[in-house]
């Protein structure tokens, strides 16, 4: 069997929808099981109106509650035939009705609790695995709905949930197999899960590529296939440097310090139950279904390159903290990261030397708070407008002499920070936010012209 998950985007309308259906067609006999997120933005909007009701504002919860259920039937209305659809309108219509009374019911309190936040939160993926069901039986898919409370069992840390392996495979394997065995096509909602006592969960914002990993792990999928609406990952972003190519082949690691430094096709951690099992991991393009996308496996592939893919993180603040007096003084570093997790503000790169560190942190606007607290300890300056490039390659562990290359072809680019080692896979460095786009392309050009046909398109 595989899993095939559909993304927000390729699930956004009834075009969409549609495609899905071919591309799941397509795959009949290698038995799929199916995850889909919610429609497109619609887990932004049903947060948002649990606020809006949490803040005791009734009304401005009902009026986007109103518009999210115009948006659904008219989906499922152009989906179906009329004759299916006016039998299935009036359960579309119940599940709207309980989410509008919940948003009563919240908005009477005036308080919003990750419980209930999580109930409100759920009927995104509810609402899609409905409709796309539907949608499916109606294309001549002998289609199942699976209510995914039913078999993704959590703690009970709402909003971010953690699954609960041993109890969740168990369910999976007593659920979905038969179906399998059946030549059904089970299609679940993915993001959504239930604790032990049956209370709905989510397991963190994007969280359906999870679902699609837990449910391919816990039934020993072939291959777990990931739809989205991007040919793949690619070296580089296009719009930087139009030649960016893509990857067909990425080690797990390496995909993960990707999107870590901003490739926002997939978080690879949230597909680390797959890959730990070396189930290979595909990102496809429901739009472009014929391309063969980029493989995530297990180990790094054999490529005669250094490099894979250059990413770029921009909108990056530079805080520096020198400290001469505390020279040698011990507890001078936990002192000023207890500063960031006072303010809750991450930190990327990190540099240090005997009497002052530097630290990058995403553009916000606690660096001024932050600021005023490290200042306590020691002299802070910030600077904005600057932007994190990392290249990331598995080769870099062996190939002497990497960061001279680097660094020799950006000779009059004014490096502000460099970081290697960590991973041992990537070289880091900050520079001006202006430059980007010219040593993006530079550093493209010297290390991804001549490129391993085996590892990139
Ligand atoms: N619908 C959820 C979200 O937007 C989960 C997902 O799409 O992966 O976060
Ligand atoms: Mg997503």
């Amino acid at each position: 069997m595989i899993v095939m998950k559909f993304g927000g985007t390729s699930v956004e309308d009834a075009q969409a929808i549609t495609r899905a259906a071919g591309i799941v067609k397509a795959r009949l006999p290698q038995k799929p099981v199916v995850v889909v997120s919610a429609i497109a933005k619609v887990t932004d909007q049903l947060l948002a109106m649990a606020r809006a009701a949490g803040a005791g504002d009734r009304d401005t919860a009902l009026k986007v509650s109103r518009g999210l259920r115009e948006r659904h039937y008219n989906v499922a209305g152009e989906l179906l035939g009329t004759g299916i659809f006016t039998q299935f309108h009036s359960e579309l219509e119940a599940d709207f009705d309980a989410l509008d009374e919940l948003l009563r019911g919240i908005a009477a309190v005036g308080e919003l609790t990750p419980r209930t936040s999580d109930h409100v939160a759920s009927y995104g993926e509810l609402l899609s695995s409905k409709i796309v069901t539907a949608a499916f039986s109606a294309r001549g898919l002998d289609a199942s709905m699976v209510d995914s409370r039913q078999c993704i069992v959590t703690d009970s840390t709402h909003m971010r949930a953690a699954p609960l392996f041993e109890d969740t495979n168990q369910r999976l394997q007593s659920t979905l197999p038969p179906l399998l065995a059946d030549n059904r096509v089970p299609v679940m909602g993915g993001f959504i899960g239930a604790t032990k006592a049956g209370v709905t969960t989510t397991i963190g914002r994007g969280g359906s590529d999870f679902s699609a990993a837990i449910v391919g792990a816990g039934l020993g999928a072939e291959r777990i296939e990931i739809w989205t609406d991007v040919d793949g990952m690619l070296t580089t972003d296009p719009n930087l440097c139009p030649e960016a190519k893509r990857i067909k082949v990425i080690s797990f690691d390496e995909a993960a310090e990707l999107a870590y430094f901003g490739a926002r096709v997939l978080h690879p951690a949230t597909v680390l139950p797959a890959v730990q099992k070396n189930i290979p991991v595909y990102i496809l393009n429901s739009r472009n279904p014929s391309c063969e996308g980029t493989r995530i496996t297990t180990r790094a592939p054999h490529c005669r390159n250094i490099f894979k893919a250059i990413a770029v993180k921009k909108r990056i603040t530079i805080v520096d903290v020198a400290a001469p007096r505390m020279l040698l003084a011990h507890g001078f570093l936990k002192a000023i990261f207890e500063a960031f997790d006072r303010h809750r503000v991450p930190v990327d790169v990190v540099s240090t030397s005997e009497v002052s560190v530097s630290l990058t942190v995403d553009s916000n606007e606690s660096i001024p708070a932050l600021a005023a607290d490290l200042a306590k300890l020691a002299d802070v300056k910030y600077e904005g407008r600057k932007a994190i490039v990392c290249l990331v390659g598995d080769n870099l562990r062996e190939t002497p002499g990497v960061a001279g290359r680097v660094f020799a072809e950006l000779a009059d680019v004014k490096i502000r920070m460099i970081s290697q080692g960590a991973s041992e896979i990537n070289l880091t460095f900050v520079i001006e936010e202006d430059a980007v786009p010219g040593v993006v392309q530079r550093l493209h050009k010297t290390f991804f012209s001549d490129l391993d046909p085996e590892v990139f398109a």
